[in-house]
């Protein structure tokens, strides 16, 4: 408090008023149309009480989860949550009582039910299909986390836009996604879902989900309404354990948390999701300073809010209500709309109107909100799902796919092996390869966790890419499976390092199953699991050209492996072309481009590390980044058993090009006040650089351009990433590169929510990850 209520004080402190107005505009124009709401309001006046409940609440095709159905659960109400109640869906919905249904999927199922919404129900409302699309509906592109690490939201636009194209075939036309959680700490199994450790990447990627989903125009017949998830602050989870308590100060909550579900509401977000988590105290589904203030008030969200699956019925587990109707009053009041599977709405809402505990005007608002999204997705028009249904990957999407996974997998290390030259890419003389490890030729593994819609049998593992690509050049392929996933047998050790004998080269596909991440895939340790890096001792033992392809969740810890394996790839879970885009890079038809959106650990205990970290009163490291660590003195903040920094930092990634920065230097070395405290100054620095391609192959750099601010009123990290490019180079080739810093790059968020900025000093820094080291400087002056 006194910290914020000094800045305030301050002289020079600008721009609050800018993020904390009441008065803001609509997000989503389309939902603002006076059309709409005459035909909303003519509806809402016909609605009986159930007939409204009906629109605020969702339940899967098979029933609801979890409401007390006993005394002893009632007195329990942990018993038991996931247990689930049947319900008769087609009745409820021909009776108008269930306005949408969730992971229903299919031509044949979502347009009968939706005949009866249409055809049966006495208002004729329709339906919306919510599911889990995440990463693809048929054609599976890589996890999010993968797609982060391409630093390319085009891409990430145009994938989006085909599985929205997909799945409206299959019924489904609203998306839970995209998924915008910061997450700092891989321990947290969720960490896959989103776009990683830091705000600005993360808001990019959440701008280009939606702009994919929604097309700026939610009623063509290939948009989808996003759910942006999970609102808010979920990703920081204390100790990485699922759902836990999350716990944070305004600034930090406004600077690094919220900044994607901004950027995606200000994109036109036609839906949010409210998370599970408690956030200071206050579960985020009972959360009226977000819900309300921040999401409506603040940001001008005109969209409706959707809990996540019986977030309500937990208020009562969050201890901040003692019964079902109490959870309902404080989630309805707090500004969630619909109830999704905790079938309290519908049951709690009638004694709660009745009393006068809820006004109707908040149940009338609420389903406003829903039904303005169903007009403006068109489907009062275009209820049903039409023309051929997509049941299978398509092949006309494949190449846009294989594409992604390209750009998403990570070099890690390329070095030589034994008297050799670096293993990658492969050359001529590889005639004999061996393929080792548990994720070799999984299918099901390569499409990840969210998988709903997936098709096996569409997947290419790197098996069968690999078998291809050595048959052409007259080799042959062993393939050994070595161990499983997580097994202490050791029965497959002989045969698999017999193979890598063999070879000229071996590639051990190793790492997590898909189950080890994503929901409730949060995990303690952080190495590759079950006996997997026994196996690769073994082999790495045998002094051959080793190449790791670690495909997982989560940042991993590969310290041994970094050490003792020549080559290391991350290749995430790289979906239905995996094995071709995999394959590609081995043999370098495809130049790796991708950068680590999360910074790798040496060890789990440096959890949570992140790049743009707050520097202490005792850095290791000086003021001055550029200075050497401060010697071997104790007393700084640092471990006794392992180095401070990550063993792969955010942004970093190797190429079999090489790249050079020069010039790194400012427009100004002095702003005036005056100028940089309009939160609309979109350019108050320049910044320029150049990146030379000096290595003998075309490649694509991503640049990065990093802000330290020192001076300020509260202490910032040590550096934020604040622009990117990528930039394809021919060999020889160099490029000026430019990014502009504004109020949104240079201010920061105070502990009241508001973003100010101060005279202070800047340093800027270019280059191709975290550790860039040439900067220039400048000032913010009165
Ligand atoms: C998850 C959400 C998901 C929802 C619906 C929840 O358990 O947290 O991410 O969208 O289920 O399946």
């Amino acid at each position: 408090m006194f910290v914020w209520l000094c800045a305030y004080g301050l002289p020079g402190v600008w721009g609050q008023a800018k993020s904390g107005v009441a008065s803001a505009l609509p997000s989503n124009k389309q939902l603002a149309s006076p059309e709409i709401e005459q035909r909303l309001n003519a509806l809402l006046k016909k609605m009986t009480l159930d007939e409204k409940l009906g629109q605020l609440v969702q339940y899967s095709d098979s029933g609801y989860t979890g409401q007390a159905q006993t005394a002893e659960e009632a007195a329990n109400p942990g018993k038991n949550p996931t247990a689930p109640h049947p319900v008769d869906a087609m009745e409820l919905v021909s009776t108008g009582r269930l306005g949408s249904l969730l992971n229903t999927v299919g031509q044949a199922r979502t347009n009968q039910l939706q005949r009866a919404a249409v055809e049966k129900s006495r208002l004729h409302i329709p339906l919306m299909f919510g599911a889990d699309i995440i990463h693809g509906y048929k054609t599976i592109y890589p996890m999010p986390l993968a797609l982060a690490a391409t630093f390319d939201p085009d891409l990430v636009t145009s994938l989006a836009h085909i599985s929205a194209t997909e799945a409206r075939t299959g019924g489904v036309d609203w998306f839970y996604s995209p998924m915008v959680d910061i997450s700092r700490d891989p321990r947290w199994g969720r960490t896959r879902e989103g776009a990683g450790e830091d705000p600005y990447l993360g808001a990019a990627m959440a701008r280009a989900y939606i702009r994919g989903y929604q097309q700026g125009d939610l009623s063509l017949p290939t948009s989808v309404a996003a759910s942006v998830k999970h609102y808010a602050a979920y990703g920081a989870a204390e100790a990485g354990r699922e759902y836990n308590t999350t716990d944070m100060s305004m600034s930090r909550l406004h600077q690094v948390y919220l900044p994607p579900y901004k950027a995606a509401v200000e994109e036109g977000a036609a839906t949010m999701m409210s998370a599970f988590n408690a956030l200071n105290g206050v579960p985020a589904s009972a959360n009226r300073y977000l819900l309300q203030d921040v999401l409506r008030d603040s940001w001008g969200f005109n969209g409706f809010v959707v809990s996540d699956y019986t977030a309500v019925m937990e208020l009562r587990n969050h201890g901040i209500a003692l019964d079902a109707a109490t959870a309902t009053k404080k989630a309805i009041t707090a500004g969630v709309d619909m109830d999704m599977m905790s079938h309290y709405y519908d049951a709690e809402l009638p004694g709660l109107i009745k009393s006068g505990q809820v006004p109707m005007s908040v149940l009338d608002e609420a389903v406003r909100r829903v039904l303005r999204v169903k007009f403006a997705l068109g489907l009062f028009e275009h209820p049903y799902a039409e023309g051929k249904e997509v049941t299978a990957a398509e092949a006309e999407h494949r190449p846009l796919v294989r594409k992604a996974a390209e750009e998403a997998i990570v070099l890690l290390q390329n070095k030589a092996a034994e008297g050799g030259t670096a293993v990658l890419p492969f050359k001529n003389e590889v005639k004999k390869i061996a393929l080792i490890g548990p994720l070799a030729d999984d299918t099901g593994e390569m499409i990840g966790a969210w998988g709903l819609t997936k098709r096996e049998p569409d997947v290419v593992t790197v098996k069968d890419a690999l078998e291809q690509r050595i048959k052409q050049s007259g080799g042959s392929l062993l393939y050994a499976k070595g161990t499983e996933i997580e097994t202490d047998s050791v029965a497959g050790f002989a045969e698999a390092v017999d193979d890598a004998k063999q070879a000229d080269v071996v590639v051990m596909a190793l790492g997590e199953s898909a189950e080890m991440s994503g929901e409730a895939g949060s995990r303690a340790y952080l190495d590759l699991p079950g006996n997997q890096e026994k196996l690769l001792e073994q082999v790495a033992a045998l002094g051959k050209p080793v190449v790791l392809l670690v495909f997982s969740g989560r940042p991993l810890v590969l310290d041994w492996a970094a050490k003792h394996v020549p080559a290391i790839m991350e290749t995430w879970f790289p979906g239905t072309e995996a094995g071709n885009a995999i394959a590609d890079l081995l043999y370098g038809d495809v130049t790796p481009s991708g950068k680590l959106p999360m910074s790798f650990p040496r060890a789990v205990g440096q959890e949570p590390l992140y790049s743009n970290q707050f520097p202490t009163g005792r850095p290791p490291v000086g003021l001055d980044l550029n200075q050497p660590p401060n010697g071997d003195s104790r007393f700084f903040s640092r471990y006794v058993d392992v180095p401070n920094d990550a063993l792969f930092p955010f942004g970093f990634g190797l190429s079999y090009t090489q790249f050079q920065y020069e010039g790194v230097a400012v427009s100004s070395h002095s702003v005036a006040m005056k100028e940089a405290s309009r939160a609309d100054a979109k350019d108050l620095v320049t910044v320029t650089a150049t990146v030379k391609n000096t290595g003998d192959r075309e490649g694509t750099e991503i640049v990065q351009c990093y802000v330290r601010n020192l001076g300020a009123s509260l202490e910032q990290p040590v550096r934020s990433l604040k622009g990117f490019e990528r930039v394809t180079l021919k060999p020889g080739e160099s490029k000026q590169v430019t990014f502009k810093l504004g109020f949104p790059e240079l201010s920061f968020y105070n502990n009241d929510g508001h973003a100010v900025i101060e005279a202070s000093d800047y340093t800027v820094w270019v280059g191709g990850s975290s550790t860039a080291d040439l900067h220039d400087d400048f000032k913010i002056v009165q």
